[in-house]
């Protein structure tokens, strides 16, 4: 399996985690509980990092948001979860660094937006506050530019420059280099301040698909900094996951790109790990890294009435992801196994070759029975009854057979 293509070749440290620097793209994520409800936060903490999430972001926007930090922390730790915590600040986040040491302390890494940081003159010394602050904790920091918040001061400039130049360029034009200088200039600032080059990650986040490749091109060509992408504001559903792929897969194909997050709007009582299964599936189906087994099932036609094909992919589909945590620990490459469940005869035998083992089911008309195919090798024909639970267990054998045990080994 391919892994890591080149990033940035400067990489950061994020508490135990490498951003950049030819570490594989690290996929984050984003609370939404109120940061000072420690056992809420705490709690979805928890299911983010165990869904694969390696950074997660809170909230810090309030003394009882930055005093309870240190509890999720210390909490999360006490149950075995040493993910990574990131402090999103905004227009406080210099008063709440310097009054909550233990706060500053316990993040992994701050996320400041110049665009938040202050307003006219109060812009530069509470940016440098913030500096100051992860220079003494020893901590790294996100620039993050976003379209919504773009520091007005910087865009005005560069707009009243652009209207007397010989040749004005467009006004979406400008917004999106407003976009990058704001970010590149911020992140020179920091350094000026003493902050160390391979402390600093960088995003650009804005909501329009189009703009997000120009702005991240323009970034990537002009700094060798780390890049967080994102598709901002993304939307629910569908509409976000459709999005957010087609903007990113484009950027990660370039080779840009060495962290994600997916902001999805969670549907009304939805599961806020929808975001990291679903950065992790636009990852492994490009080949960049693999994170659990993939199934691959026909979408099914006329040749196939049953719906028999569909049901078994989802049960195994969720098969496997019940037993891959068990699997992870003592199974070493078995992200990396396929399993195809195909529903005739016409793609079924090609497909499940192709697949670390895959099984034909059969079709309308066609003889009740479905081959099985290990490493391209017809191994067995189920039929009867039985079929979904005997495939189970065969899936289960070669994982045994073809990930041999660690304890084993
Ligand atoms: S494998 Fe068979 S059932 Fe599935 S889509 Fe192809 S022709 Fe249709």
């Amino acid at each position: 399996m391919p892994l890591p293509v080149r990033r940035s070749s400067v990489g950061v440290r994020v508490g135990k985690v490498t951003v950049g620097g030819g570490a594989p793209i690290v996929v984050q994520s984003m609370t939404n509980t109120d940061t000072a409800d420690v056992e809420s936060t705490f709690r979805q903490v928890k299911e983010l990092a165990r869904a694969g999430s390696e950074i997660v972001r809170v909230t810090v926007n309030t003394d009882e948001a930055a005093a309870a930090v240190p509890h999720i922390r210390d909490r999360l730790l006490a149950a075995g979860v040493d993910v990574p915590l990131v402090g999103d600040f905004h227009f406080n986040g210099h008063k709440l660094l310097n009054a909550h040491p233990a706060c500053a302390e316990a993040l992994a890494k701050y996320r400041i937006n110049p665009g938040n940081v202050g307003r006219g003159s109060k812009r530069d010394p509470q940016f440098a506050e913030m500096i100051e602050m992860a220079c003494r904790h020893g901590k790294p920091v996100r620039i993050g530019v976003n379209w919504g918040s773009l520091d007005q001061d910087l865009l005005t400039r560069m707009m009243d420059e652009n209207s007397r130049s010989a040749h004005p360029k467009d006004t979406l034009e400008v917004l999106r280099d407003a976009t990058v200088v704001s970010a590149l200039d911020s992140a020179a600032r920091a350094e000026e301040l003493g902050l160390p080059h391979d402390a600093i990650v960088i995003s650009t986040k804005v909501s329009g698909v189009q703009d997000l490749i120009a702005i991240y091109r323009s970034l990537a060509a002009r700094c060798d900094y780390p890049l967080h992408l994102g598709l901002t504001e993304a939307g629910m559903g569908s509409k976000g996951i459709v999005a957010s792929t087609a903007a990113l897969a484009v950027l990660l194909q370039e080779g840009i790109g060495d962290t994600i997050r997916i902001s999805l709007t969670p549907e009304p009582g939805g599961d806020r790990t929808r975001e990291v299964i679903v950065a992790q599936e636009i990852l492994q189906t490009m080949g960049l890294r693999a994170f659990t087994p993939m199934v691959i099932a026909c979408p099914g036609c006329g040749r196939t009435t049953s719906t028999y094909f569909q049901e078994l992919a989802q049960r195994i589909q969720s098969y496997i992801r019940e037993r891959m945590p068990e699997w992870k620990k003592r199974h070493d490459g078995v992200e990396d196994m396929t399993v195809a469940v195909m529903g005739c005869v016409v793609n079924g035998p090609g497909e499940s070759k192709h697949a670390s083992i895959g099984i034909s089911l059969p079709g309308t008309g066609e003889r009740p029975v479905a081959p099985v195919y290990e490493d391209g090798e017809k191994t067995v024909t189920l039929k009867g009854e039985r079929i979904a639970e005997e495939f189970q267990q065969l899936v289960e054998r070669y994982v045994e057979r073809r990930y041999p045990s660690k304890e084993a080994s």
